[in-house]
């Protein structure tokens, strides 16, 4: 079997994994790279032929976050006959973000804030629906190519991510042995607010494993509990002083989680019943989707609804925000770096200055970004310049807390992950050099009898 990351294998980047198994071309997930635009921020598919003559029969797409779903559209302009394979709740949200982030390019080409032409039009996405075949957890299915020697089953598992994600089991002969693969896809073994840790096959052969987490010891030593503790503080804090706090978050799974969390919150006591949340744009969306898939994917509570908390849509004009901003009020608005000019880079500018306020983060904040800059500011003490926007330095007299509720797993549950389906083989993807770094070692120390890989952008390497 032959294996090439079409994507850059050194960050987080672009997910795509080509796999070629006598005759059959497969990738593991499509997306785009978020720190590239334009046809840079794509996928390698030419080196499918140039550089493993060969072709795209399926793909697998595990979830719907961008940088592993954004370049399906053009996987299927340029391999007409692949047929994309995924859960019916990503299909949904595939349907609903994939139009949104082609009016969203339209709309910076339209008004010059980029000189690349957009990836896909709205029109390009019209008949993709033939293109896409679901799949229950658990149930296999065929994913022999057009010219397979021999036969290849699929099958999906919770990953346990954002909803509808899933990691991929392939399962083969070689040389007249029968062989398995199992793809994590990004992973989150212990449960959320809404969704359930996930769960994979008992064993494999040859493992993918995503390293996001890898190089972060942080991350290992915090527990949910006592980070869910330590928001619930501060937030109660920041509320009873009549204050506001804002929460950048990912429209994509985090928003969503936050909102059980915060539901929870009030349900227990701890910030009165008729504090307002407000929420915007394709949030809203989103949280629908999670509404409706509800009793037909895993869920900690079926009962639970995005829309049992009660929300309200944060005005448009100027003035109005100002009054909201008057708080007492809690904000749960993209994006999660706080870019500008997104509402969480423009909410924030209002509120840093008053030391009523909050800016909570609960995620991983990525250096150079508005979010990690406020981070750093905050950090140096009461005061310190921080520039959210160009041009604009500002003192930081707000609170700033980060929190980690994040949606991947920390590398302890990912060596577990090893040392549960104990496979010969392991391919490091989806990482930080450092993090491959460390979770290589580690696996190396604990299993000396499996190789590790670190495949390298653009080398084929035999399986
Ligand atoms: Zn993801
Ligand atoms: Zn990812």
């Amino acid at each position: 079997m032959k294996y090439l990351p079409l994507g850059d294998t050194e960050d987080i980047a672009a997910s795509c994994h080509f796999l070629e198994i006598d005759g059959t071309g497969l990738v593991f997930d499509v997306g785009t790279d978020p720190r590239r635009e334009g046809s840079a921020s794509l996928p390698k598919f030419d080196w499918v032929r140039d550089r493993a003559h060969s072709y795209v029969d399926h793909a697998v797409v595990t979830h719907a976050h961008h940088d592993h779903m954004g370049a399906v559209p053009v996987l299927v302009e340029e391999f007409p006959h692949a047929m994309v394979h995924m859960t019916e709740a990503t299909k949904k949200l595939l349907e609903f973000l994939l139009p949104a982030s082609a009016r969203l390019q339209q709309k910076k080409r339209e008004q010059g804030e980029t000189e690349h032409e957009p990836l896909f039009t709205e029109d390009d996405l019209e008949f993709l629906s033939h293109v896409y075949l679901t799949h229950d957890l658990g149930a296999d299915f065929d994913l022999t190519g057009m010219a397979g020697n021999t036969e290849v089953t699929g099958r999906l598992y919770s990953a346990g991510h954002i909803l509808g994600s899933a990691g991929v089991e392939l399962a083969f002969e070689e040389n007249g042995e029968a062989r398995r693969l199992f793809y994590t896809s990004d992973t989150n073994m212990q449960a959320q607010s809404i969704i359930p840790g996930g769960e994979y096959p008992a064993s494999t052969d040859i493992l993918m494993l995503e390293t996001t987490l890898g190089a972060d010891e942080e991350a290992e030593q915090t527990s949910r509990p006592e980070e869910v503790e330590k928001f619930r503080t501060t937030l109660r804090r920041v509320i009873e002083r009549g204050g506001t706090a804002l929460i950048p978050v990912f429209v994509m799974g985090r928003a969503q989680e936050m909102l059980a969390m915060l539901g929870r919150l009030k349900r227990e006591g701890d910030i009165p019943v008729d504090t307002p949340i407000y929420t915007a744009g394709s949030m809203l969306g989103v949280a629908d989707l999670y509404d409706k898939t509800r009793e037909t994917t895993p869920r900690l509570d079926p009962d639970f609804r995005v829309f049992d908390v009660e929300q309200e849509r944060v005005p448009y004009s100027a003035e109005a925000k100002k009054d909201i901003l008057d708080g007492p009020g809690i904000m749960v608005v993209s994006s999660g770096m706080m870019f500008e000019p997104t509402l969480s880079n423009i909410l924030a500018r209002r509120i840093v200055e008053n030391e009523r306020d909050a800016v909570l983060i609960v995620g991983h904040a990525v250096e150079g970004t508005p979010a990690h800059r406020l981070q750093q500011a905050a950090a140096e003490g009461p005061g310190a310049p921080v520039r959210l926007a160009d041009g604009q330095v500002q003192p930081v007299h707000c609170t700033v807390e980060r929190f980690r509720f994040s949606g991947h797993s920390h590398r302890r549950d990912l060596l577990q992950i090893v040392e549960r389906m104990d496979p010969d083989t392991v391919v490091l993807v989806h990482g930080e050099p450092e993090a491959q770094a460390w979770m290589q070692a580690a696996i190396e120390d604990r299993h000396p009898e499996t190789e590790v890989h670190r495949p390298r952008w653009g080398e084929t390497l035999e399986l």
